[in-house]
């Protein structure tokens, strides 16, 4: 284990309570999905968990699809998990996208969610994950046999954890009653889709989890990079995840649309608020009392040192909500 992680590494970031639980989730954590094993390397990849865990991140979101080829992230990450003190570190991945061919490949029978984690710790190069998530929901498999296929993992020490993810407020309650009724393993945490673009989290499905006593990690909480400084101008950066990933549609939407008008106007009032318009944006998202973590993707470690500062002004005037508001619709 690589001896030389900064000793201050626990001084600044906030590490704060995922629902009733007993785990403890830094504000700020950092996945993979696009980046690690993806369009980045392994020194990038290294270079960006390494300062992570310098800040304070000590939390890393995987899945068994993430990366090209899929899986490829895990192994990427795993290996640099190698050189990291795993007992510092919560590490997450989940299972629900196709990942092998043939019915057992995909959704959430036991079948798959069983042989993918173990797939999945191989990869990693681990004995057990901290979280693991069902990712999607998954229309035919009865969510009775989903719940009590998680709570198996954990009973087999293979997760500590369980979680679902893109759930809505209904079916994570229905999700929550199965676990009750049967005995199993609750739900320690949500990961939904939530930024200053796409607030429907607010309306459907904070609530639940308040009730519930269950965490929420939100993902995507700069919508991917559009809310950054990087495409407030009129040409798409070489050096761009829409430049390198995205097709032709999306980029013009990006660059031309009434997306980057509300993303012009909202880099308006972080700069009176003396942020950028990435601080402004996981701020707004950790003000919501049902939100633990906000979980970021970085293409490189300038990235994280700029998101991380976004903890030196968590604080909202009501102008500031409202104005914000008015651009975004709640
Ligand atoms: P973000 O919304 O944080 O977007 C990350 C991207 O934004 C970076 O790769 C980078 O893109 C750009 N970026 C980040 N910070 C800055 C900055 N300060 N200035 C300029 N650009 C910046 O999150 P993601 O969409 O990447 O998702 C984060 C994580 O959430 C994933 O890694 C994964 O773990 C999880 N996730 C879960 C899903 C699920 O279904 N459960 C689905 C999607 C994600 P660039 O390459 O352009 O520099």
């Amino acid at each position: 284990v690589a001896s030389s992680f900064a000793q201050d590494r626990y001084d600044r970031m906030q590490y704060r309570r995922t629902g009733r639980s007993g785990l403890m989730l830094p504000a700020i954590s950092l996945g993979a999905w696009e980046t690690f094993g993806g369009y980045r390397g392994e020194e990038v990849a290294r270079a960006c968990l390494y300062r992570a865990f310098d800040l304070g991140i000590t939390h890393f979101d995987l899945a068994n699809n993430y990366g090209r080829p899929p899986g490829n992230a895990e192994r990427v990450v795993g290996k640099i998990l190698r050189d990291m003190p795993r007992d510092e570190l919560i590490i997450s991945s989940k299972a629900g996208y196709r990942m092998w061919p043939g019915p057992y490949g995909e959704w959430l029978s036991k079948k798959y969610l069983v042989a993918s984690l173990d797939q999945s710790l191989q990869r990693l190069g681990l004995d057990y994950v901290d979280i693991f998530y069902a990712h999607r929901p998954d229309p035919e498999t009865p969510l009775e046999e989903t719940m009590a296929a998680l709570d198996l993992i954990v009973r087999q020490g293979k997760a500590l954890y369980v979680g679902v993810s893109n759930f809505s407020g209904v079916q994570f309650e229905n999700a929550v009653s199965i676990t009750k009724q049967m005995g199993l393993t609750p739900i320690t945490i949500h990961q939904p889709y939530y930024n200053l673009l796409g607030r429907r989290p607010e309306y459907d499905l904070f609530d639940h989890t308040l009730r519930a006593g269950a965490g929420v990690i939100t993902f995507s909480p700069l919508a991917q990079g559009l809310l950054t400084s990087k495409y407030l101008g009129s040409d798409l950066p070489d050096d761009s995840r829409a430049a390198a990933w995205w097709g032709k549609s999306q980029n013009d939407e990006v660059l031309t649309g009434e997306k980057l008008d509300k993303i012009r106007r909202l880099n308006a009032i972080a700069q009176e608020r003396g942020q950028t318009l990435a601080q402004m944006a996981l701020a707004w998202n950790l003000r919501h009392p049902a939100v633990t973590s906000v979980l970021i993707g970085a293409s490189k470690v300038e990235q994280i040192e700029e998101n991380v500062a976004a903890l030196e002004n968590l604080a909202f005037s009501v102008e500031e909500l409202k104005a914000i508001d008015e651009i975004t619709g709640v």
